[in-house]
């Protein structure tokens, strides 16, 4: 089975960080996307991340950079892992419609609008519901043209909804988990979903413990939420975003970044010494747990990476 993670959720400032990436390979992961920015971050961080994430995969044996599905079958027949980029916010393009383009040019297939907080291109999930600004939706139109994916999640509720009646393509959550399931803001509601899919997007479940439930990275309780999505929008648009990072205990500044950042992390909805992710390898337990709960083959291989395939060779150009 073809396994597609929507999003590695590592932070990248060096050779080292990409280190992390055999985790992916080891747990047979075929197509990964690699963060390479946010909007904690200045857009010249985000250059730089990409500049080391290409140079990085670009040598290294077992991995290679991919611009549409055809070169990640072509890496994968290879024995190789395929890599494609992504970036969470818009603070990216630094207000400029032709960064768009040139972050595609570098490998970028993916990009969301608001990390968690609103910035010029739309709101973030935790801070005023303003929604999609006039600059949003020229990005939204720019990445129609360009053919990259519209990504809602960190955003606000009306941000989502907008970009979803305002694109012209599939629009994705690469990684939201269900708000039925676990009541946090960063969770989506059914109704955003069920938009989702009927436009033909895909959305990706998520391991991160305050998300998935109550401190909880458990393969069952990550496919609570994938079955959760498979009753309510059914099996092609449903796929998983793992968000992987490192154990928190192994990276010294995380606690000091999330803290210093409140506005983007309120210290309400995230008590940093209850942030897991579960691991790339527990992907491969959720098909068989799936299997288990009597899904056919066929919807198990969607959810796996299936459907964010299809999604992915619509869009991308
Ligand atoms: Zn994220």
């Amino acid at each position: 089975m073809l396994i597609w993670d929507a999003h590695a959720g590592f932070e990248l400032n060096s050779f080292h960080d990409l280190e992390t990436l055999s985790v992916w390979k080891s747990a047979g992961v075929n197509f990964l996307s690699v963060n390479v920015g946010y909007d904690v971050n200045t857009w010249f961080q985000t250059v730089k991340a990409l500049s080391l994430a290409r140079e990085w995969v670009g040598k290294t044996e077992g991995y290679q950079l991919v611009r549409n599905v055809i070169e990640i079958d072509e890496a994968n027949e290879a024995g190789d892992m395929a890599i494609a980029f992504d970036v969470e916010g818009m603070n990216a393009l630094d207000g400029s419609l032709e960064m768009v383009s040139f972050y595609y040019d570098l490998g970028v297939r993916q990009m969301l609008f608001a990390y968690n907080i609103n910035n010029l291109a739309g709101g973030g999930c935790h801070d005023e519901d303003t929604g999609l600004t006039k600059f949003g939706r020229a990005v939204v139109a720019k990445m129609n043209a360009v053919g990259m994916l519209v990504d809602c999640s960190h955003c606000g509720y009306r941000t989502t909804i907008e970009a979803m009646e305002c694109s012209e393509q599939p629009v994705i959550f690469s990684h939201s988990n269900a708000k039925a399931l676990r009541d946090h803001r960063r969770n989506i509601l059914d109704e955003q979903a069920l938009l989702c899919a009927e436009i033909g997007g895909v959305i990706g479940v998520n391991g991160i413990s305050l998300f998935v439930g109550e401190n909880d990275t458990s393969t069952r309780s990550i496919t609570d939420h994938i079955e959760h999505y498979l009753d309510l929008v059914g099996h092609d648009h449903v796929g998983i975003g793992l968000d992987y990072f490192h154990p928190v205990e192994e990276l010294p500044n995380f606690n000091e970044t999330v803290s210093q950042n409140s506005h983007y992390w309120p210290l309400s909805d995230y008590p940093t010494a209850e942030l897991h992710c579960a691991e790339p390898r527990q992907i491969q337990e959720i098909a068989e747990t799936l299997l288990q709960r009597n899904h056919r083959e066929a919807v198990v291989k969607g959810v796996l990476g299936g459907n964010f395939r299809r999604v992915a060779s619509e869009v991308w150009k």
